[in-house]
């Protein structure tokens, strides 16, 4: 089985606060990992570690055979060369809570910029590609519109779609129906699971837990910056072992 991610000791801090503490996890080529945990427990800033979206302060990330951090200096990571940044960036793609898709770019323009832009790819190119992810996503009939005429689960689905053009090894998803109203929820986990059965690799954060025991290989529960507990869905969910988790999953159910 091919290892396309391996985060080692990872640490995180904003000034005093240890956002992530020495949190080491592994994915595999094809697997689903979900991250579960309550408000403030480090899983986005995980996720925002492995995009480079923020610097981090210990450990390393690695994604195929490239190292974020070439070594530490008197205990200071020094990074890699931006080529193999750039590159280990390439293979990452992220879907955000709240979409962040281009607002002033029609719905055809969201999903071709990184290809036009970035893999330098022609235009028509691009185009057919897009409209092909948007179709997979079921939304290719609103390709001419504008983010602001979409629903929040619509907009979701282009992100998605955005997300997937430039050919990810890895999708990472930050809580992707938390923004949505709850009828619109159903549309999006049903593109993601189907992602999940043709084998993508995810990383997926969220507080659908029924959602993750359905689609996930392995679950992440963390709290207060550390992985406390790491399974199958069986396990974790069905047989927690830590105190923390119960409680955690006590408190999901109760809200339900
Ligand atoms: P989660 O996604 O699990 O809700 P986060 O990763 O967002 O948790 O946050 C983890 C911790 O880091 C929290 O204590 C949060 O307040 C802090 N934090 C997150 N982002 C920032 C930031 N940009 N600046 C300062 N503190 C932050
Ligand atoms: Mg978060």
């Amino acid at each position: 089985m091919k290892e396309i991610v391996k985060v080692e000791n990872l640490v995180k801090k904003y000034k005093d606060n240890m956002a992530v503490k020495n949190v080491s996890f592994a994915v595999n080529e094809g697997e689903v990992l979900a991250i579960i945990g309550s408000s403030g427990s480090g899983k986005s800033t995980v996720l925002r570690c492995m995009n480079q979206l923020e610097k981090i302060d210990g450990g390393n990330i690695k994604i195929d055979e490239d190292e974020m951090i070439k070594e530490y200096k008197n205990g200071k990571p020094i990074y890699n060369d931006k080529e193999t940044l750039k590159k280990m960036n390439l293979k990452c793609g992220m879907v955000f809570q709240n979409f962040n898709l281009f607002p002033h770019k029609s719905i055809l323009e969201n999903v071709t910029e990184a290809m036009i832009t970035v893999l330098k790819m022609e235009k028509k190119e691009a185009e057919e590609k897009a409209i092909k992810l948007l179709d997979k996503m079921g939304i290719q009939d609103k390709k001419d519109a504008y983010p602001c005429n979409l629903s929040g689960g619509q907009q979701q689905r282009v992100s998605i779609a955005r997300a997937l053009a430039i050919e990810p090894e890895i999708l990472f998803m930050d809580e992707p129906t938390s923004a949505l109203d709850p009828e619109l929820i159903g549309e999006v986990l049903k593109v993601i699971k189907k992602l999940a059965e043709e084998k993508k690799t995810m990383v997926i954060v969220t507080h659908e837990i029924q959602f993750a025991s359905q689609v996930a290989d392995r679950i992440i529960f963390m709290d207060k910056g550390s992985i406390i507990e790491m399974g199958t869905p069986k396990e974790v969910i069905e047989n927690p072992k830590e105190e923390r988790t119960k409680q955690f999953l006590q408190r999901y159910l109760e809200r339900e």
